[in-house]
């Protein structure tokens, strides 16, 4: 019950402002340190947090004779119902974003109901699951690895364990809480396992393993700028995938050699209206200048499919990922291309921008968008051109890439989407998450031919999903004929070291006979056998 409207909705606005000056530290904080994954998560819980409607929705709990928690609670778990409801994965994952605000909502209100978990030196923490905002305020040497029993591998927990490189284990199942306060523990997370009766031998080759991994992460980090040439002399670019400037800086550090793919919807979403052709360029602009006279290739808007623009208002679709979404939706709305393309053209210089673009499906599409680029530079009298690359994430780009690569200067594999459309397969789709693996030979074949139609014409063919991020693709990917790997920042390292270790030749004729293999589980099982390293 609460002690009258005015007093509730002071309370409730008290919270609010306590709740939102803690994330905005914690943003701050996470900045600092140059952990952009973090920041950018508890960016969208302010998003969450200011909720007109979820502030709506309370006050009129509030009126209706509740307390300020019980109000905020209510209208926080009507709309996780709907979340849940909608059946998209990454929309249900908002809900435990969610969850974190109304928790912290209730502590700022309320109190700390509960006390911290006790932490040894080298704790693996357990639960049922974690919140973003948990996570982040654990003692960060103290925590050696998570294990939950819910979550999943595309949750918000997930990635921030991975930016922070925390090892974890999630969505292990209810096993997982018959684990015991203070009992020995064996993480290996790489390898997907929790050994819960460890023997002493086993403890000490534990050690023994970590030791070395460390020792490794400082040995590639020290060689980490040097570039990625194998054994018999290939160079491979490898690349960073971003989101925004702290981001490029990021991968310079971790020893980029470019960015490979800047995914632009990140300006776009959670806001209001569009971005202006002034902001745009801007925020273009500083990416350039984060990269030390290194190149960009920048992605068109690829909106549409599972990435919603509200102020877009793009119609509802009965098959998102098969409506429009990528270049389609751009060319439904081309005032809104012409806009990026413009704030595109303008950053300087263009000799180190190349413009992608996605969903490309044949190559009357990427006639009609050089035409428009190249209009558009007459208008703005530009001199220089900036290069441009089709993504290949619909398979009958990768048919047809001999046509693209004549009309394109390059070409990017889209491995997720290209898995998505391939075995048909909705990436978002967590009951399908251990089948949709791009290493399927069908997935495989369609890279060979891209390739083998590229260099028709000339062209490079890079790779920006992430399957370039994914070690065990590496050798297969440079056996396939792939020039460039555009990766996670931290991955920098790891794929140069792996690449310095493989002979190109070799890769080619083992990938070759990988082609003729029947299923993903053979193909990874024959690439242990062959490159136990990767
Ligand atoms: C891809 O599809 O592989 C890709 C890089 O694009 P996105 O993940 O943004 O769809
Ligand atoms: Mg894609």
């Amino acid at each position: 019950r609460g002690a009258g409207a005015q007093a509730e909705r002071a309370a409730l606005l008290d919270a609010q402002a306590a709740v939102r000056a803690d994330i905005q530290r914690g943003i701050d904080e996470a900045l600092r340190r140059g952990a952009t994954a973090e920041s950018d998560i508890f960016a969208a819980h302010l998003a969450l947090l200011d909720d007109p409607e979820l502030l709506a929705a309370a006050g009129r709990g509030i009126d209706a004779g509740l307390s300020a928690g019980l109000a905020a609670r209510q209208s926080i778990r009507a709309q996780c119902e709907v979340l849940a409801g909608l059946g998209n994965q990454l929309l249900a994952e908002r809900v435990a974003d969610l969850k974190d605000i109304e928790r912290q909502l209730l502590r700022a209100l309320y109190g700390d109901a509960g006390s911290a978990p006790e932490l040894f030196d080298e704790s693996i923490l357990v639960a049922d699951d974690l919140a973003p905002s948990e996570l982040t305020r654990l003692p960060r040497g103290k925590v050696a690895g998570i294990v939950t029993a819910a979550g999943g591998a595309s949750g918000h927990v997930a990635i921030l364990a991975r930016a922070m490189g925390i090892p974890a284990l999630v969505a292990c199942g209810p096993a997982a809480l018959t684990l015991r306060h203070g009992q020995q523990l064996i993480l290996d997370a790489r390898a997907g396992l929790a050994n819960p009766q460890p023997d002493a031998a086993e403890l000490a080759a534990a050690r023994a393993q970590i030791e070395q991994l460390a020792a490794r992460l400082r040995s590639m980090q020290a060689s980490a700028s040097a570039p990625a040439i194998t054994q018999d002399g290939v160079a491979i670019e490898v690349a960073v995938n971003i989101a925004n400037a702290d981001d490029a800086r990021e991968g310079v550090a971790h020893g980029a050699d470019a960015v490979g793919l800047l995914r632009t919807e990140f300006l776009f979403i959670d806001r209001r209206d569009a971005p202006t052709e002034a902001e745009q360029t801007a925020a273009y602009q500083a990416v350039l200048d984060a990269l030390d006279g290194r190149n960009a290739i920048i992605r068109t808007l690829d909106v549409g499919g599972d990435k919603d623009v509200p102020y877009l208002q793009l119609p509802p679709e009965p098959n998102p990922a098969l409506g429009l979404r990528g270049i389609r939706a751009g060319f439904a709305y081309p005032e809104m291309l012409d806009n990026q393309l413009r704030a595109l053209l303008a950053v300087k210089p263009l000799a180190r921008l190349r413009i992608l673009v996605p969903m490309i499906a044949d190559v009357g599409e990427l006639i009609r968008l050089r035409e428009r680029i190249e209009q558009l530079a007459v208008e703005m009298q530009l001199a220089e051109r900036p290069q441009l690359g089709v993504m290949v994430e619909v398979p009958s780009a990768a048919l047809l890439a001999d046509q693209l690569a004549k009309h394109a200067d390059f070409l990017s594999i889209g491995s997720n989407d290209l898995t998505q459309y391939t075995l048909a397969m909705d990436r978002c789709n967590a009951t399908l998450a251990a089948r949709i693996d791009s290493l399927h030979p069908g997935l495989l074949r369609l890279i060979a031919i891209a390739v083998e139609g590229a260099k028709r014409h000339g062209k490079w063919v890079g790779v920006c999903g992430a399957m370039a991020s994914d070690p065990q693709a590496v050798p297969v990917l440079l056996g396939l004929g792939v020039a460039e790997l555009s990766v996670s920042p931290r991955l920098v390292p790891e794929v140069k070291s792996l690449v310095r270790g493989l002979s190109q030749r070799q890769c080619q004729s083992e990938a070759e006979r990988l082609l003729g293999l029947s299923s993903a589980q053979e193909v990874r099982g024959r690439i242990v056998e062959l490159w136990p390293a990767a």
